[in-house]
């Protein structure tokens, strides 16, 4: 999308040559057996949908997915021509509309498409992945018996075809972790029921596309990876190759002010300075994803680390500087700056939350700029 006329100087800045090397890198450790799979739901991790889906494909991915049926319908609109799978359910009334735009839908049991072939007669056929828990406990088929109900049901039809079959690991990211094993044989062991293998058989997350080299089979679901986030700190330590990152967040110094020893910051008038001292103003709060936990979290200005002080307001916050430094001075908090750089990772761990949870929550006010 074209990028808007910016006044506030509150933006995350995208870096898509990021994407395309992280995709790029990957298709070289998979080698030419296994596709990828580019995961750009919830708007892409909160980088873009749209262009983080075109710039996976230019790198070389060979298709998209997305958790709902809205999320496809939308990569469509914007001419994104790839195969699309939603990976998440979908209800019986988006059938038609995934038929016609050539969307892939994930399926957990013989009633829905019995129900969708009962209410819609399809000129042509709806392509379909069917998902296997083999352990998750989410979405997907379970026992050999409701697979094969699907499997005999998409035999006799001629308005269903069986393009894919996936599972998802609930432990790939961890350490010493058997699940992952586990769960590879279990969708293994249903995945033989099908009298002709689909054309795509899929398990891995990133964490495992990067862990598990075993268990590529012929596609990856590659999500976090994408954004260059490692799935967690286990994973971060074994990469088999860097990843980068394509999301920073910066602003500039909106104000600043001297304030007298005894002065107090922000609502609740919970900071008050003990001395005397520079206090900057920031354009972003937490309507923009700067959630209030994280004041005390810093950010960087001139190289260094600065802490915001006070509570974090809807709109602004303020940081406590070193010194007076000038109103339109760049301020990063998330991304590198002289020699220093904070990461989402950061964050979390004072949001007690994971890095995807960050990406996701940098809300729709902030502007991804594109480069
Ligand atoms: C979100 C999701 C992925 C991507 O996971 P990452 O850890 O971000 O790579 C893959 N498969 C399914 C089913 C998902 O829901």
């Amino acid at each position: 999308m074209p990028n808007r006329m910016l006044f506030r100087p509150t933006k995350a800045m995208i870096n898509l040559d990021a994407i395309k090397d992280n995709v790029k890198a990957l298709n070289n450790y998979l080698g030419d057996k296994t596709s990828i799979i580019a995961v750009v739901k919830a708007d892409g991790y909160g980088h873009g949908d749209v262009e983080t889906a075109r710039a996976a494909i230019e790198a070389g991915a060979k298709m998209v997915s997305v958790a709902t049926p809205e999320e496809a319908v939308k990569l469509r609109e914007f001419g994104i021509s790839e195969d699309i799978l939603v990976m998440g359910p979908s209800p019986v009334g988006f059938a038609e509309t995934a038929k016609d735009l050539s969307i892939t839908v994930a399926v957990s049991g013989v009633e829905w498409l019995e129900e969708v072939c009962l209410t819609k007669e399809f000129d042509h056929a709806l392509k379909v992945h069917v998902k296997i828990d083999s352990g998750m406990g989410r979405y997907g088929v379970r026992d050999a018996e409701s697979l094969n109900a699907i499997i005999n049901f998409a035999k006799k039809s001629k308005q269903v075809i069986v393009d894919g079959v996936f599972t998802h690991y609930s432990c790939a990211d961890m350490d010493q972790c058997k699940t992952t094993d586990e769960q590879y044989e279990r969708f293994m062991e249903l995945v033989e029921l099908f009298p002709e293998k689909p054309r795509l058989v899929h398990a891995s997350n990133s964490a495992a596309a990067l862990l598990y080299p075993d268990y590529r089979l012929d596609a990856v679901r590659f999500g976090i990876g994408l954004y260059g986030i490692a799935p967690s700190e286990f994973v971060q330590q074994k990469l088999p190759f860097s990843l980068k990152r394509a999301l920073s967040l910066e602003t500039e110094l909106a104000h600043v002010k001297r304030l007298e020893k005894g002065g107090s910051v922000s609502y609740g008038a919970t900071y008050q300075s003990l001395e005397d001292e520079w206090i900057g103003t920031l354009p972003i709060g937490y309507a923009d994803g700067l959630r209030r936990g994280l004041r005390g979290q810093e950010v960087l200005i001139g190289g260094m680390r600065v802490p915001i002080v006070g509570t974090i307001c809807m709109d602004q916050c303020m940081v406590k500087l070193p010194g007076e430094m000038p109103v339109g001075e760049k301020v990063v908090l998330l991304g590198k700056q002289g020699n220093e750089e904070i990461n989402m990772e950061e964050w979390a761990e004072r949001l007690d939350t994971i890095p995807y949870e960050i990406a996701v929550s940098l809300s729709k006010r902030i502007p991804r700029v594109y480069g």
